[in-house]
């Protein structure tokens, strides 16, 4: 165990002893001599062990829970943590390879993110914790998982705030080509070194599947990324419409398409909102409305102007649905909570005029889960309306 102790502040304490498992700079008292990245002891301020935790100098989150105890965080530790988190995937999702591995807090492994394709692995070091620790806890990966390749996705914003540069690459093994994965009846391909976060977004894979199950008639999928919804709604709908602004993404979309023998997807390189709006103007009508737009707010300051636009498309897709068909409605922007978000399709609703009942309330897929007393890690909503 290590023998470096960080002590708490009273409110540190309290927020440890209520199983917070991040605590604040202000809450800390840190020895200069700490640089990041450590494993520390976490007392009280009687030098009391309540624990352990990683500990980051720059960032703002000094202390991210590991153990209640004095257990050593060595390399069985992080062994046993990728086990647990696989039997979990295992037994959600019998025979299948592709799925979120490790989900940082949720998982117990905090700053580390792993998404398994097949046999190529794609993580992101998030914190200067597992940023020094990532050759050890690549070698269990590829151990536990006979990987041939893992890809290292570390280009991502938040890493700023703990004083780590972006980075992609590949660091063990070679990948050859995109992975090729299944969604129910869906064929879908991620290019792990050119994709979106680590290759896809898995997130939503439950919902996607979801979404042909509602889908009839003419559908339109907003933000459609390369088709995850759209080449599900296109297995029982007549037509859809696909509206996404990035040209690269709508090509491929329109590959995807192809190689699942669809036919009757219709791509739009577009701006949602002005598609919307101008749907509305024309008068068109829809039977099965998706809207998973990309985060609207990243901090809290955000917070409204994002409700405002949730609200814009909102109002639009429910202006646009015939009467008894769904809409699919989506927020990645964990600052606007459930509670939030449920606001402010009320008010969208209200607006339109219509009456709308909420058929699911849903979330990430399973391999996502939520850590109790984390909030952070329930940023996705997924609503499952129907209009009377
Ligand atoms: N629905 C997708 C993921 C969407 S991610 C899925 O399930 O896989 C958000 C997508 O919205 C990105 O592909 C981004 O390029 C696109 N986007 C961002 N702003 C947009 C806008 N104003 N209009 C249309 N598409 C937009």
């Amino acid at each position: 165990m290590t023998d470096v102790s960080v002590k708490l502040s009273r409110r540190g304490l309290e927020r440890w002893r209520a199983g917070h498992p991040w605590i604040y700079e202000s809450d800390v008292e840190a020895p200069k001599s700490l640089k990041g990245g450590e494993v520390v002891r976490v007392t009280d301020h009687k030098g009391y062990l309540l624990g352990q935790a990683f500990y980051s100098r720059a960032s703002k989150i000094s202390l991210r829970w590991l153990a209640w105890d004095d257990v050593p965080i060595d390399e069985a530790w992080f062994a046993a943590r990728i086990a647990a988190a696989d039997a979990l995937r295992q037994r959600l999702f019998p025979g299948d390879d592709t799925y979120r591995l490790i989900h940082g807090e949720a998982d117990g492994i905090p700053g580390l993110v792993v998404d398994r394709y097949g046999d190529a692995l794609s993580a992101q070091f998030l914190v200067p914790a597992t940023e020094q620790r990532k050759e050890l806890i690549a070698s269990l990966l590829e151990q536990h998982f006979k990987a041939k390749a893992i890809v290292n996705r570390s280009d991502v914003g938040v890493r700023k705030l703990e004083g780590l540069e972006s980075f992609k690459g590949v660091m063990r093994g070679e990948l050859k080509g995109p992975k090729v994965y299944l969604e129910g009846h869906v064929r879908l391909s991620a290019d792990l070194l050119q994709g979106q976060k680590t290759g896809t977004f898995l997130d939503q894979r439950e919902n996607h599947v979801l979404a042909s199950q509602y889908a009839a008639g003419e559908a339109l999928d907003c933000f459609s990324y390369v088709g995850g919804f759209a080449l599900q709604l296109a297995l029982k709908a007549s037509k859809v419409t696909a509206v996404e602004i990035s040209d690269a993404a709508c090509a491929q979309l329109k590959e995807n398409a192809a190689a699942n023998g669809l036919s009757n997807i219709e791509t739009v390189s577009a701006n949602a909102f002005d598609f919307l709006r101008d749907a509305v103007d024309e008068g068109r009508k829809f039977d099965t409305i998706v809207l998973d737009p990309p985060s609207f707010a990243k901090n809290k300051g955000a917070i409204e102007a994002a409700t405002r636009g949730y609200k814009e498309i909102n109002l639009r897709a429910l202006q646009l649905l015939k009467p008894g068909g769904h809409l699919i409605s989506c927020s990645c922007t964990y600052h606007v909570d459930e509670e939030g978000f449920e606001a402010m399709l009320d008010s969208a609703a209200a607006d339109a005029k219509r009456r709308v009942q909420i058929v699911e309330k849903r979330g990430a897929a399973r391999d996502h889960p939520v850590l109790l007393g984390l909030r952070e890690t329930r940023y996705l909503k997924c609503f499952v309306l129907r209009a009377l």
